[in-house]
């Protein structure tokens, strides 16, 4: 396992599970299957209704909370000064934890970005308090990062945007870098390209592609291995979701191959220049309807 050291020190495991989409019956069961496997890094949300069974899957799986790097982001309905300090409680209450490693924006709302900054203020605050080891941020563009930037102390630790190699968003890794934040993956295997839901179903699966099976075939090993070791090797944490054991296990052992710069070559050539999922300059009214529960 590979360690990255944030812009304050703190150091995150390379790989985390990712939990977007993780029926909760089926978290606490894939949280325990990929600490056994190995892991040390979880990535869930508030908005995406698991917390709960994620800390139930670290107390399952009996290794030590201080060995498990642990991420969440506040939801947009809890943006405000007083309302992300609260979401902070919400997120270690259902997660039965004291402090968190990462917690982040889950997305700017461009308009509404005072709140977006009050927001991002409540998490320097519960930083300075210890509450938090590192605070950032998610879907944010470089006009994004600007503005907040422009209002705020602290440079986030990390942002976590849509990336595999059909959407790579070269821009957003190239502005990250020059603040000095890392670039975390969603989607690092290309879920967005190819799962169900109301993404649609004619998209092209990245999964699927040629060039990555050729290149998969070459190391002995699967399209999803591929994508995470271009992603590792490139300096990005990666969180690939599975619920499936096998495949928790699978994307976990990336360890013993290396890409040749050729061969990321060809995967950077793949860019599409598309994005998969929403547009964060285009946030839909439904956004606001999903309302946190408490702890
Ligand atoms: P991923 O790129 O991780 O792909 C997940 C999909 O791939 C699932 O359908 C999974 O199914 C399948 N899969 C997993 N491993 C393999 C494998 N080895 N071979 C074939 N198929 C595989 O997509 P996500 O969108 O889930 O992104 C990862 C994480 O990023 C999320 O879980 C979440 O934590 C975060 N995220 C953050 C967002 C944000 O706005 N900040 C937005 C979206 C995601 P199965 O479970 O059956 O294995």
């Amino acid at each position: 396992m590979i360690d990255l050291t944030l812009n304050n020190g703190v150091t995150l495991p390379t790989v985390g599970l990712g939990v977007f989409q993780s029926p909760p019956e089926e978290t606490a069961a894939a949280v325990d299957t990929a600490l056994r496997v190995g892991y040390r890094h979880l990535d869930t949300a508030a908005a995406y209704g698991n917390e709960r069974e994620v800390g139930e899957g670290l107390r399952r799986s009996g290794v030590n909370r201080d060995e498990v790097f642990i991420e969440t982001k506040v939801w947009v309905t809890d943006y405000g000064y007083n309302q992300t300090l609260h979401a902070f409680e919400k997120a270690t209450g259902k997660l039965g934890i004291d402090a968190l490693d990462l917690l982040i924006l889950h997305q700017p709302i461009p308009t509404r970005f005072e709140n977006t900054i009050a927001a991002y203020k409540a998490l320097e605050t519960l930083l300075a308090d210890g509450k938090v080891r590192a605070i950032g941020v998610s879907n944010f563009m470089p006009h994004h990062l600007d503005r907040l930037l422009a209002k705020t102390n602290v440079v986030p630790a990390v942002n976590q945007v849509e990336l595999h190699p059909y959407f790579a968003q070269p821009d957003v890794q190239t502005a990250n870098a020059a603040h000095g934040i890392l670039t975390q993956a969603w989607s690092p295997i290309g879920g967005i390209t190819f799962y169900p839901g109301p993404w649609g179903d004619e998209r092209r699966s990245v999964m699927q592609d040629a060039t990555i099976a050729e290149i998969a075939a070459a190391h002995g090993k699967s399209p999803a291995q591929v994508m995470l070791r271009w992603g590792i090797q490139q300096g990005r944490s990666v969180i690939p979701k599975s619920t499936n054991p096998t495949r928790i296990a699978e994307n976990f052992d990336v360890f013993d191959f290396e890409l040749s710069e050729e061969h990321i070559a060809r995967i950077d050539a793949l860019d599409t220049g598309v994005r998969g999922g929403p547009d964060p300059d285009k946030p839909s009214d439904a956004l606001f309807a999903r309302e946190i529960a408490e702890a």
